[in-house]
């Protein structure tokens, strides 16, 4: 950013929560049926029908207001946002305005400036003011390509009508695209976590828009800000955020008027482009929606919700470094998914190695799992296949090499540690007659070299060692061969 001028950005995100139904009637939440397949009165938005809402959406709204820090109110009421669109055929949206289910969060993420090949600089932790996290329903979508005609009709498919959003808003309190990128990252980590939604962006199961306004550093007052929509993955959104950062700052150097405005992103030419003037803003004319109670959530409530959610990410995190001495890099890795945590900590301790787990499933585990493009949760290797030969590595019965390839034909087919173990030939001779055996023969063979140890010459342990290992086929364990050695050495 140029010297002398600041960023001001809010984000909004819309998180769709994951039910299995709509939040005001019974239809699945699904895509990729027909269109209008999934849809009833209510939905519909027909005369008469009236909404109920869905406790499993209230369940996940609270899951995911408390994974963000929020606080959730006793009393919320739901309201209508009126505007007219096609594919909202009520003529409204039930929302949320003046009352809303959850405010006041205080979240603390970590972020990091990039360097120009894009790569973390320094992760520091940032505190985030998120003012409210409101639920509402989606509306449906207009279709205006891929069915017949359509260069002539556009189509309307309200199979979306009815999905349950949480609509998250966080005061001004970014000053750069990379910290509003990484807040992004941890908002949707943080819901795929506690199973509140799928957080998908590709999938437009997590939206995100941006508030951006520029001022010189010092300055107290807001100028006008744009908002950026249509942003479909966290890196167009820094991408777009950065490009409205150099443009206004531009402009306002020029004596140029930054009007309030809805851009999107233009991808093809790297820029952002109008979509629309905010001066004919809408008046929304938000009343309480008459056909809902106001919602009530006890303290009791709010209780058990907590009870039932897993550990946070950055506890997590924290607790890997100071339980299983693991760096701030390696467990930040090791919380990206809830299922590879989990399979971490059982490995670890399944192993009672939690730095060889770790190391394993950093490199080769994870290595493998991309590969197939699968997540820990559906690794071939159980994290308990995956500890059993951690200990044997750890009996020194194969060494760091044999157990990497031990562990990827494991990953391809399926089998035991054991099982491929024997069918390598890995397994190690540490029966000391048998290596007791092979020593003997050795010394036998090569009367002189032990003649010169026996004078002195220490250096030819190490040749001893080769000779033995190399009559065993690789197969004595060295720590045996070792002792072996130096008590039939040493007897004369
Ligand atoms: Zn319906």
């Amino acid at each position: 950013m140029k010297k002398g001028w600041e960023a001001v950005i809010g984000m909004e995100v819309h998180a769709q929560l994951a039910t299995a139904t709509k939040i005001f009637c019974g239809c699945a939440v699904a895509t990729g049926g027909e269109p209008n397949a999934f849809t009833c009165p209510v939905c519909l938005g027909l005369p008469g029908a009236l909404p109920v809402l869905n406790q499993n959406a209230v369940a996940l709204g609270a899951r995911a207001a408390l994974s963000l820090g929020l606080e959730i109110q006793e009393t919320s009421i739901f309201a209508r946002k009126n505007y007219f669109y096609p594919d909202l055929p009520k003529g409204y949206q039930i929302s949320q305005y003046d009352k809303p289910f959850s405010a006041n969060g205080i979240l603390t993420i970590l972020t990091a400036e990039r360097d120009l090949q894009g790569h973390p600089v320094e992760w520091k932790p940032m505190t985030i003011r998120i003012e409210r996290m409101h639920l509402e329903e989606d509306a449906g979508k207009n279709v205006h390509e891929g069915l017949p005609d359509d260069d002539r009709f556009s189509y309307v498919d309200l199979n979306r009508a009815g999905t349950p959003l949480g609509e998250i808003v966080t005061a001004p309190d970014f000053r750069t695209s990379w910290q509003a990128y990484d807040y992004v990252n941890h908002i949707r980590r943080v819901l795929q976590w506690v199973d509140a939604s799928d957080a998908d962006m590709e999938k437009g199961n997590l939206r995100c828009e941006a508030n951006v306004s520029v001022r010189r550093v010092g300055e107290a007052t807001f100028n006008n800000k744009v908002e950026l929509k249509n942003l479909n993955s966290v890196r167009f959104m820094q991408k777009a955020i950065e490009f409205e950062i150099e443009r206004q700052i531009a402009a306002h150097e020029a004596g140029e008027f930054v009007r309030q405005e809805t851009r999107l992103w233009d991808e093809k030419n790297n820029q952002t482009r109008i979509m629309r003037s905010k001066e004919d803003a809408h008046d929304y004319r938000y009343f309480p929606e008459p056909d809902l109670a106001p919602l009530k959530i006890t303290p009791d409530y709010v209780e058990t919700v907590k009870a039932s959610m897993p550990e946070l990410p950055d506890a997590m995190r924290d607790r890997f470094m100071a339980e299983y001495r693991l760096s701030f890099s390696d467990a930040s890795q090791m919380v990206t998914e809830k299922s590879l945590a989990d399979y971490y900590e059982t490995a670890a301790k399944s192993s009672g190695n939690p730095r060889v787990s770790a190391n394993f499933i950093l490199s080769e585990l994870l290595r493998e799992l991309n590969n197939g493009s699968l997540t820990a949760a559906s690794s071939p290797v159980s994290p308990e296949n995956l500890a059993t030969l951690i200990r044997t590595l750890d009996k020194g019965e194969i060494n760091n090499n044999q157990a990497k390839e031990v562990l990827v034909e494991m990953f391809a087919n399926r089998k035991s540690a054991a099982e491929v173990i024997s069918e390598k030939g890995f397994e190690q001779v540490s029966d000391s007659s048998i290596i007791e055996k092979i020593v003997d023969e050795m010394i036998g063979t090569n009367p002189d070299q032990v003649n010169a140890y026996r004078a002195g010459n220490e250096k030819l342990f190490g040749f001893f060692v080769g000779q033995v290992m190399k009559a065993s086929q690789g197969k004595a364990n060295p720590k045996v061969v070792n002792e072996v050695l130096r008590q039939k050495l040493s007897s004369v």
